[in-house]
């Protein structure tokens, strides 16, 4: 059963098949990346295994600008090949999980003196419609000034000379990572968070499995697999000095940040794709109840683990809105939390950081070794299905054969609404059942919207453990996706449920300091925790929320003072 093989309270099983018999394929690295590959191999007929050194999606699969898009910004680059593909594959990831990513309709203001002029815009977005094959219902709309204040009435109105108006979709990028694993895992896979690929095994020569830490532990074992890919993102480098093989092409890795804001101090009605002075374009997107803004673009030589704001981050992006948005006058004691990501890019001599492409390559190692760089979220799945290719290409040499890849068509878990036209009647009948069950109608609505067609499992949990939940102090939601979340998401620490799993560090962090204690609690005896280890679960979640509310003074480790002081 899924939720069985997708527990914190089956990692000893789970280690322990994991050491069995060989696997066809092993994948290292549990964001998008190893998460597509997982799911593509496994619906292919491979016995694959997955191991994660943090929580899935912990790395930059959490910390992303959480679009979907077809890369409009990458048609100023000329990488015609990139928006045609990454375009026509949003529509994919909508259709097989509309409960993770929402079309938004965004707005790209032109502004005397700015990158495009009206022409431009016009010709651009046109163009991207046609190369991502947009639908017709979202195809672009040109906007005269006063139309593009009429819907964003916080645009700058100096200089405006109008707006396109196109529709790019919004996503959660970890439960979009999570959503897939689990679908692997139903169809078969096995995977493991906080499990550390500290070696490779060689036979005769070529890769054949790697040693694993479970990082809770320290206990060690080894997993045996025909091939091995490396799917670390900003850490690939890392494994393949490990393999003897970082040579060629290595990765540059830059940072970017975002900032979030309530919406009652940046009341953005509509997501936003603006220009501002150095020439770079920033986005602004209201989501739930608050507006989220990013992204820096520089160079990054810090901890890739923990990568975080800086004063000169922040600084940057308040400057960025009000610029666009002057009558906001947003200041440093506004920003409620933040987060920073590490881009895995591949080096291009003598770029800057935002002119390198975002493409994604495959490197094979004398060894065998399969190692996936660059890309993006969008384009996960064909990067999935290119390393899957070669992978089953490989093994079947030894006479092996698979199916072709058919990931275009596996509906996420949560997703199996009959087509994404079926889950707004979907979530309203749900919401209905939320509520005969003691929720308030906009909790039942967001858990269905949440987690699609398994709202009911949560729901079943939160009708039978009613009595668990009052005896921790939780409230009945809470309690319902914790619950949820341990026996059927892999939660181990209390970070991963309030940064990956609800979001809630970045957009809700009162609901995080209301429920942590709660939480912490419940979980140290569902886990039967010793109180060492309750206490550095709780400290653990503390440094998170440092992380995400405690600017640095530069990329040195040192805290510079409060985001909101
Ligand atoms: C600021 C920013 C904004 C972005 N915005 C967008 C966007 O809006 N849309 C879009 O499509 N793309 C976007 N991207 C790009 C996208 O987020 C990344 O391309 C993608 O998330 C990379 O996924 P990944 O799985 O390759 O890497 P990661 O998500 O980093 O996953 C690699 C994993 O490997 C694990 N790992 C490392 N070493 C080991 C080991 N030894 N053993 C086991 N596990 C290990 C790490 O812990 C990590 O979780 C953005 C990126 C950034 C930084």
């Amino acid at each position: 059963m899924a939720e069985v093989r997708f527990s914190t309270m089956a990692r000893s099983a789970i280690k322990a098949e994991m050491a069995g018999e060989p696997f066809d394929l092993l994948i290292i690295g549990g964001g998008i990346t190893g998460a597509g590959i997982l799911l593509d191999a496994t619906a292919r007929g491979m016995k694959a295994a997955l191991v994660e050194m943090q929580d899935f999606a912990a790395g930059t699969s959490n910390r992303s600008t959480k679009l979907v898009h077809g890369g409009l910004r990458y048609l100023k680059q000329f990488e015609v090949g990139l928006v045609a593909e990454v375009g026509k594959e949003r529509a994919i990831v909508y259709e097989n999980g509309p409960h993770i990513t929402t079309p938004v309709w965004m707005l790209l203001p032109i502004i005397e003196g700015g990158t495009y002029g009206w022409l431009a815009t016009s010709v651009g977005i046109y163009v991207y419609d046609k190369l991502a094959g947009v639908k017709r219902s979202e195809r672009r709309k040109m906007l005269t000034a006063e139309q593009a204040l009429a819907i964003e009435p916080l645009l700058r109105r100096d200089g405006l000379k109008g707006a396109g108006y196109y529709v790019e979709y919004r996503t959660d990028d970890a439960r979009l990572t999570l959503e897939i694993l689990k679908k692997a895992v139903e169809m078969g896979g096995i995977a493991l968070n906080y499990a550390k690929a500290t070696g490779f095994l060689y036979h005769e020569g070529r890769v054949a499995g790697a040693e694993i830490e479970d990082v809770f532990t320290g206990e060690t074992f080894v997993v045996r697999a025909k091939k091995v890919v490396n799917a670390t993102g900003p850490w690939v480098d890392e494994l393949r000095e490990k393999d003897g093989s970082k040579s060629g092409k290595t990765l540059h890795h830059t940072k970017g940040v975002h900032i979030v804001v309530d919406g009652k101090r940046f009341p953005l009605r509509n997501s936003v794709y603006f220009d501002v002075p150095d020439g770079r374009m920033v986005f602004a997107i209201p989501r739930d109840c608050k507006t989220y803004i990013g992204t820096t673009d520089t160079d990054y030589h810090g901890d890739l683990v923990h990568p975080r704001m800086t004063q000169a981050d922040r600084d940057y992006l308040i400057d960025c809105v009000n610029f666009m948005f002057p009558n906001v006058k947003l200041t440093a004691e506004d920003i409620e939390s933040s987060w920073a990501g590490v881009r895995p890019l591949i080096h291009e001599e003598g770029k800057d950081p935002s002119e390198i492409s975002r493409k994604d390559e495959v490197f094979v190692s004398p060894s065998g070794l399969l190692t996936i760089a660059g890309g993006k979220l969008t384009g996960y799945r064909k990067m999935a299905e290119k390393v899957v290719d070669m992978v089953a290409r490989d093994l079947g040499e030894a006479g092996r054969s698979f199916k072709p890849c058919n990931t275009d068509k596996i509906p996420y878990s949560g997703g199996d609404f009959g087509g994404s036209d079926k889950m707004p009647a979907f979530v309203e009948d749900r919401a209905q059942r939320g509520v005969k069950l003691g929720l308030a109608e906009e909790d039942a609505r967001r858990l269905a919207r949440r987690y699609g067609t398994n709202v009911d499992v949560v729901f079943n949990l939160l009708a039978s453990g009613r009595d668990r939940a009052e005896a921790y102090g939780l409230r009945p939601d809470v309690y319902a996706e914790l619950a949820y979340g341990l026996r059927h998401e892999m939660v181990a620490t209390p970070s991963d449920f309030f940064i990956r799993r609800t979001g809630a560090l970045y957009f809700d962090i009162d609901w995080v300091k209301e429920n942590q204690d709660a939480v912490i609690r419940y979980m140290a005896a569902a886990c039967g925790w010793s109180d060492e280890d309750t206490e550095r679960h709780a400290r653990e979640l503390q440094a998170r929320v440092m992380e995400a509310t405690v600017v640095e003074e530069a990329d040195t480790g040192l805290p510079a003072g409060i985001v909101g002081a």
